[in-house]
């Protein structure tokens, strides 16, 4: 079995993080998650018996949408965790970077020790998500690795045009384990105190500007009373002024009775599945969208915003609904629809169920991973 050092800057688990622990898992007795800052990431890992080891001495910068170039900037600050990295590489076949930074330090070590390099692309190398220097970096960077995998044909199409190489790059979607959305319902609304003739909207998400939550709670104000929103998710890197905003809003809104803040949750399929509806707002676009999945296989209806890898999952008014971003009114009249046609959006939640279990069970997507990886290892 191909031996893998996966590389991770976070440690804290968002959506590149958790797709990293189903790949990670099939080769936990011939694998390294070395990352660079300590966490619940961490912990998650040794959970699941995944080898962890954290790598940096001193914690780097994790922002996500920081400056890489600030990252090469200091590349001699990095020097010792590349060298880590360089020497811990020539036991594993190849280095696979998970995140941006993941990517700078790999692919240095990689030139090091002479391993095949791996990225994995879980972002929109767009202008709206990155700046040209740190777009033109990453793509620089990718573009000397053996495989860039990109997790959705919407990353994929936006590194090519950003001058990414068509011969190294294919796109994998995010996988799931369908046993953890089979699981019986419990009743949460009664445990969150919530009436059960109350139309609960979920959203689930960490809590940043472009992932759109003051949408939702903008979009309340022109649905029923009884529609109540969950906000499930915290800031995971550094955004305390977006928090702060959202609950000024809900006060502004007079909301306080229609929005509950839960915080970061490891048991969102559960949540989920009590929810009559889950909402995805990204503002700009999605790169893949986990929870779009998530609701599919939860058998939950789901709305998300009409850009990025959202089209890819939702054939909207078949499997969903695709709203325009930035719009709280057209996303207030699809929970509207919602509210309005239960039969409709039961039926589409049913068939949006269906079509996840056959395009998002992890074990075709890992051997689809298996089969590329075992292409840049000489047997
Ligand atoms: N998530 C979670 N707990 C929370 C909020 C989110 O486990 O409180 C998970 C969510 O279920 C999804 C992931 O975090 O699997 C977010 O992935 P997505 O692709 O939606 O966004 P990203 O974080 O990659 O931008």
């Amino acid at each position: 079995m191909t031996r893998i050092l996966f590389l991770d800057q976070s440690g804290k688990p968002g959506g590149a993080e958790l797709c990293l622990v189903d790949i990670a898992k099939p080769y936990r007795d011939n694998c390294l998650v070395g990352l660079f800052a300590d966490g619940t990431f961490k912990q998650l890992l040794e959970k699941q018996h995944i080898p962890v080891q954290v790598l940096a001495t001193k914690a780097i910068e994790v922002r996500k949408e920081s400056s890489l170039a600030q990252g090469l900037g200091s590349v001699k600050q990095l020097l010792p965790l590349i060298n880590r990295v360089a020497t811990l590489s020539r036991d594993y076949d190849l280095i696979y970077a998970n995140t941006q930074k993941a990517l700078v330090v790999g692919a240095i070590a990689s030139f090091l020790s002479r391993r095949p390099l791996v990225y994995h692309l879980h972002d929109i190398l767009s202008l709206d998500h990155f700046s040209a220097t740190n777009r033109r970096i990453a793509v620089t960077l990718a573009n000397r690795a053996a495989l860039v995998i990109a997790n959705s044909q919407a990353s994929q199409d936006a590194f090519i045009a950003a001058g990414g190489r068509k011969d190294i790059v294919e796109f994998v979607y995010n996988g799931f384990d369908l046993a953890l959305y089979q699981q019986p319902a419990t009743d949460l609304k009664q445990q969150l105190g919530i009436d059960k003739d109350r139309f609960l909207v979920g959203h689930f998400s960490r809590l940043s500007p472009w992932k759109g939550q003051h949408i939702l709670l903008e979009a309340l104000t022109s649905c029923p009373e009884n529609v109540t929103a969950l906000l499930v998710g915290e800031a995971l890197f550094g955004e305390q002024d977006y928090v702060q905003q959202l609950h000024a809003q809900v006060t502004e809104l007079k909301l306080e009775n229609r929005v509950k803040f839960l915080g970061f949750r490891d048991d969102v399929n559960s949540l989920m599945a009590a929810c009559n509806l889950v909402t995805h707002t990204s503002t700009v676009a999605e790169p893949f969208g986990r929870v779009i999945v998530e609701a599919m296989l939860c058998g939950t209806p789901v709305v998300a915003t009409q850009a990025g890898g959202a089209q890819e999952l939702i054939e909207s008014g078949k499997t969903g609904w695709l709203v325009t971003p930035g719009d709280a009114m057209d996303l207030a009249a699809a929970i509207n629809n919602c509210i309005a046609q239960p039969e409709q959006s039961a039926k589409m939640a049913q068939a949006a169920n269906l079509q996840a279990i056959q395009r998002f069970d992890v074990a075709a997507i890992n051997k689809q991973i298996a089969q590329l990886l075992s292409k840049l290892v000489k047997t």
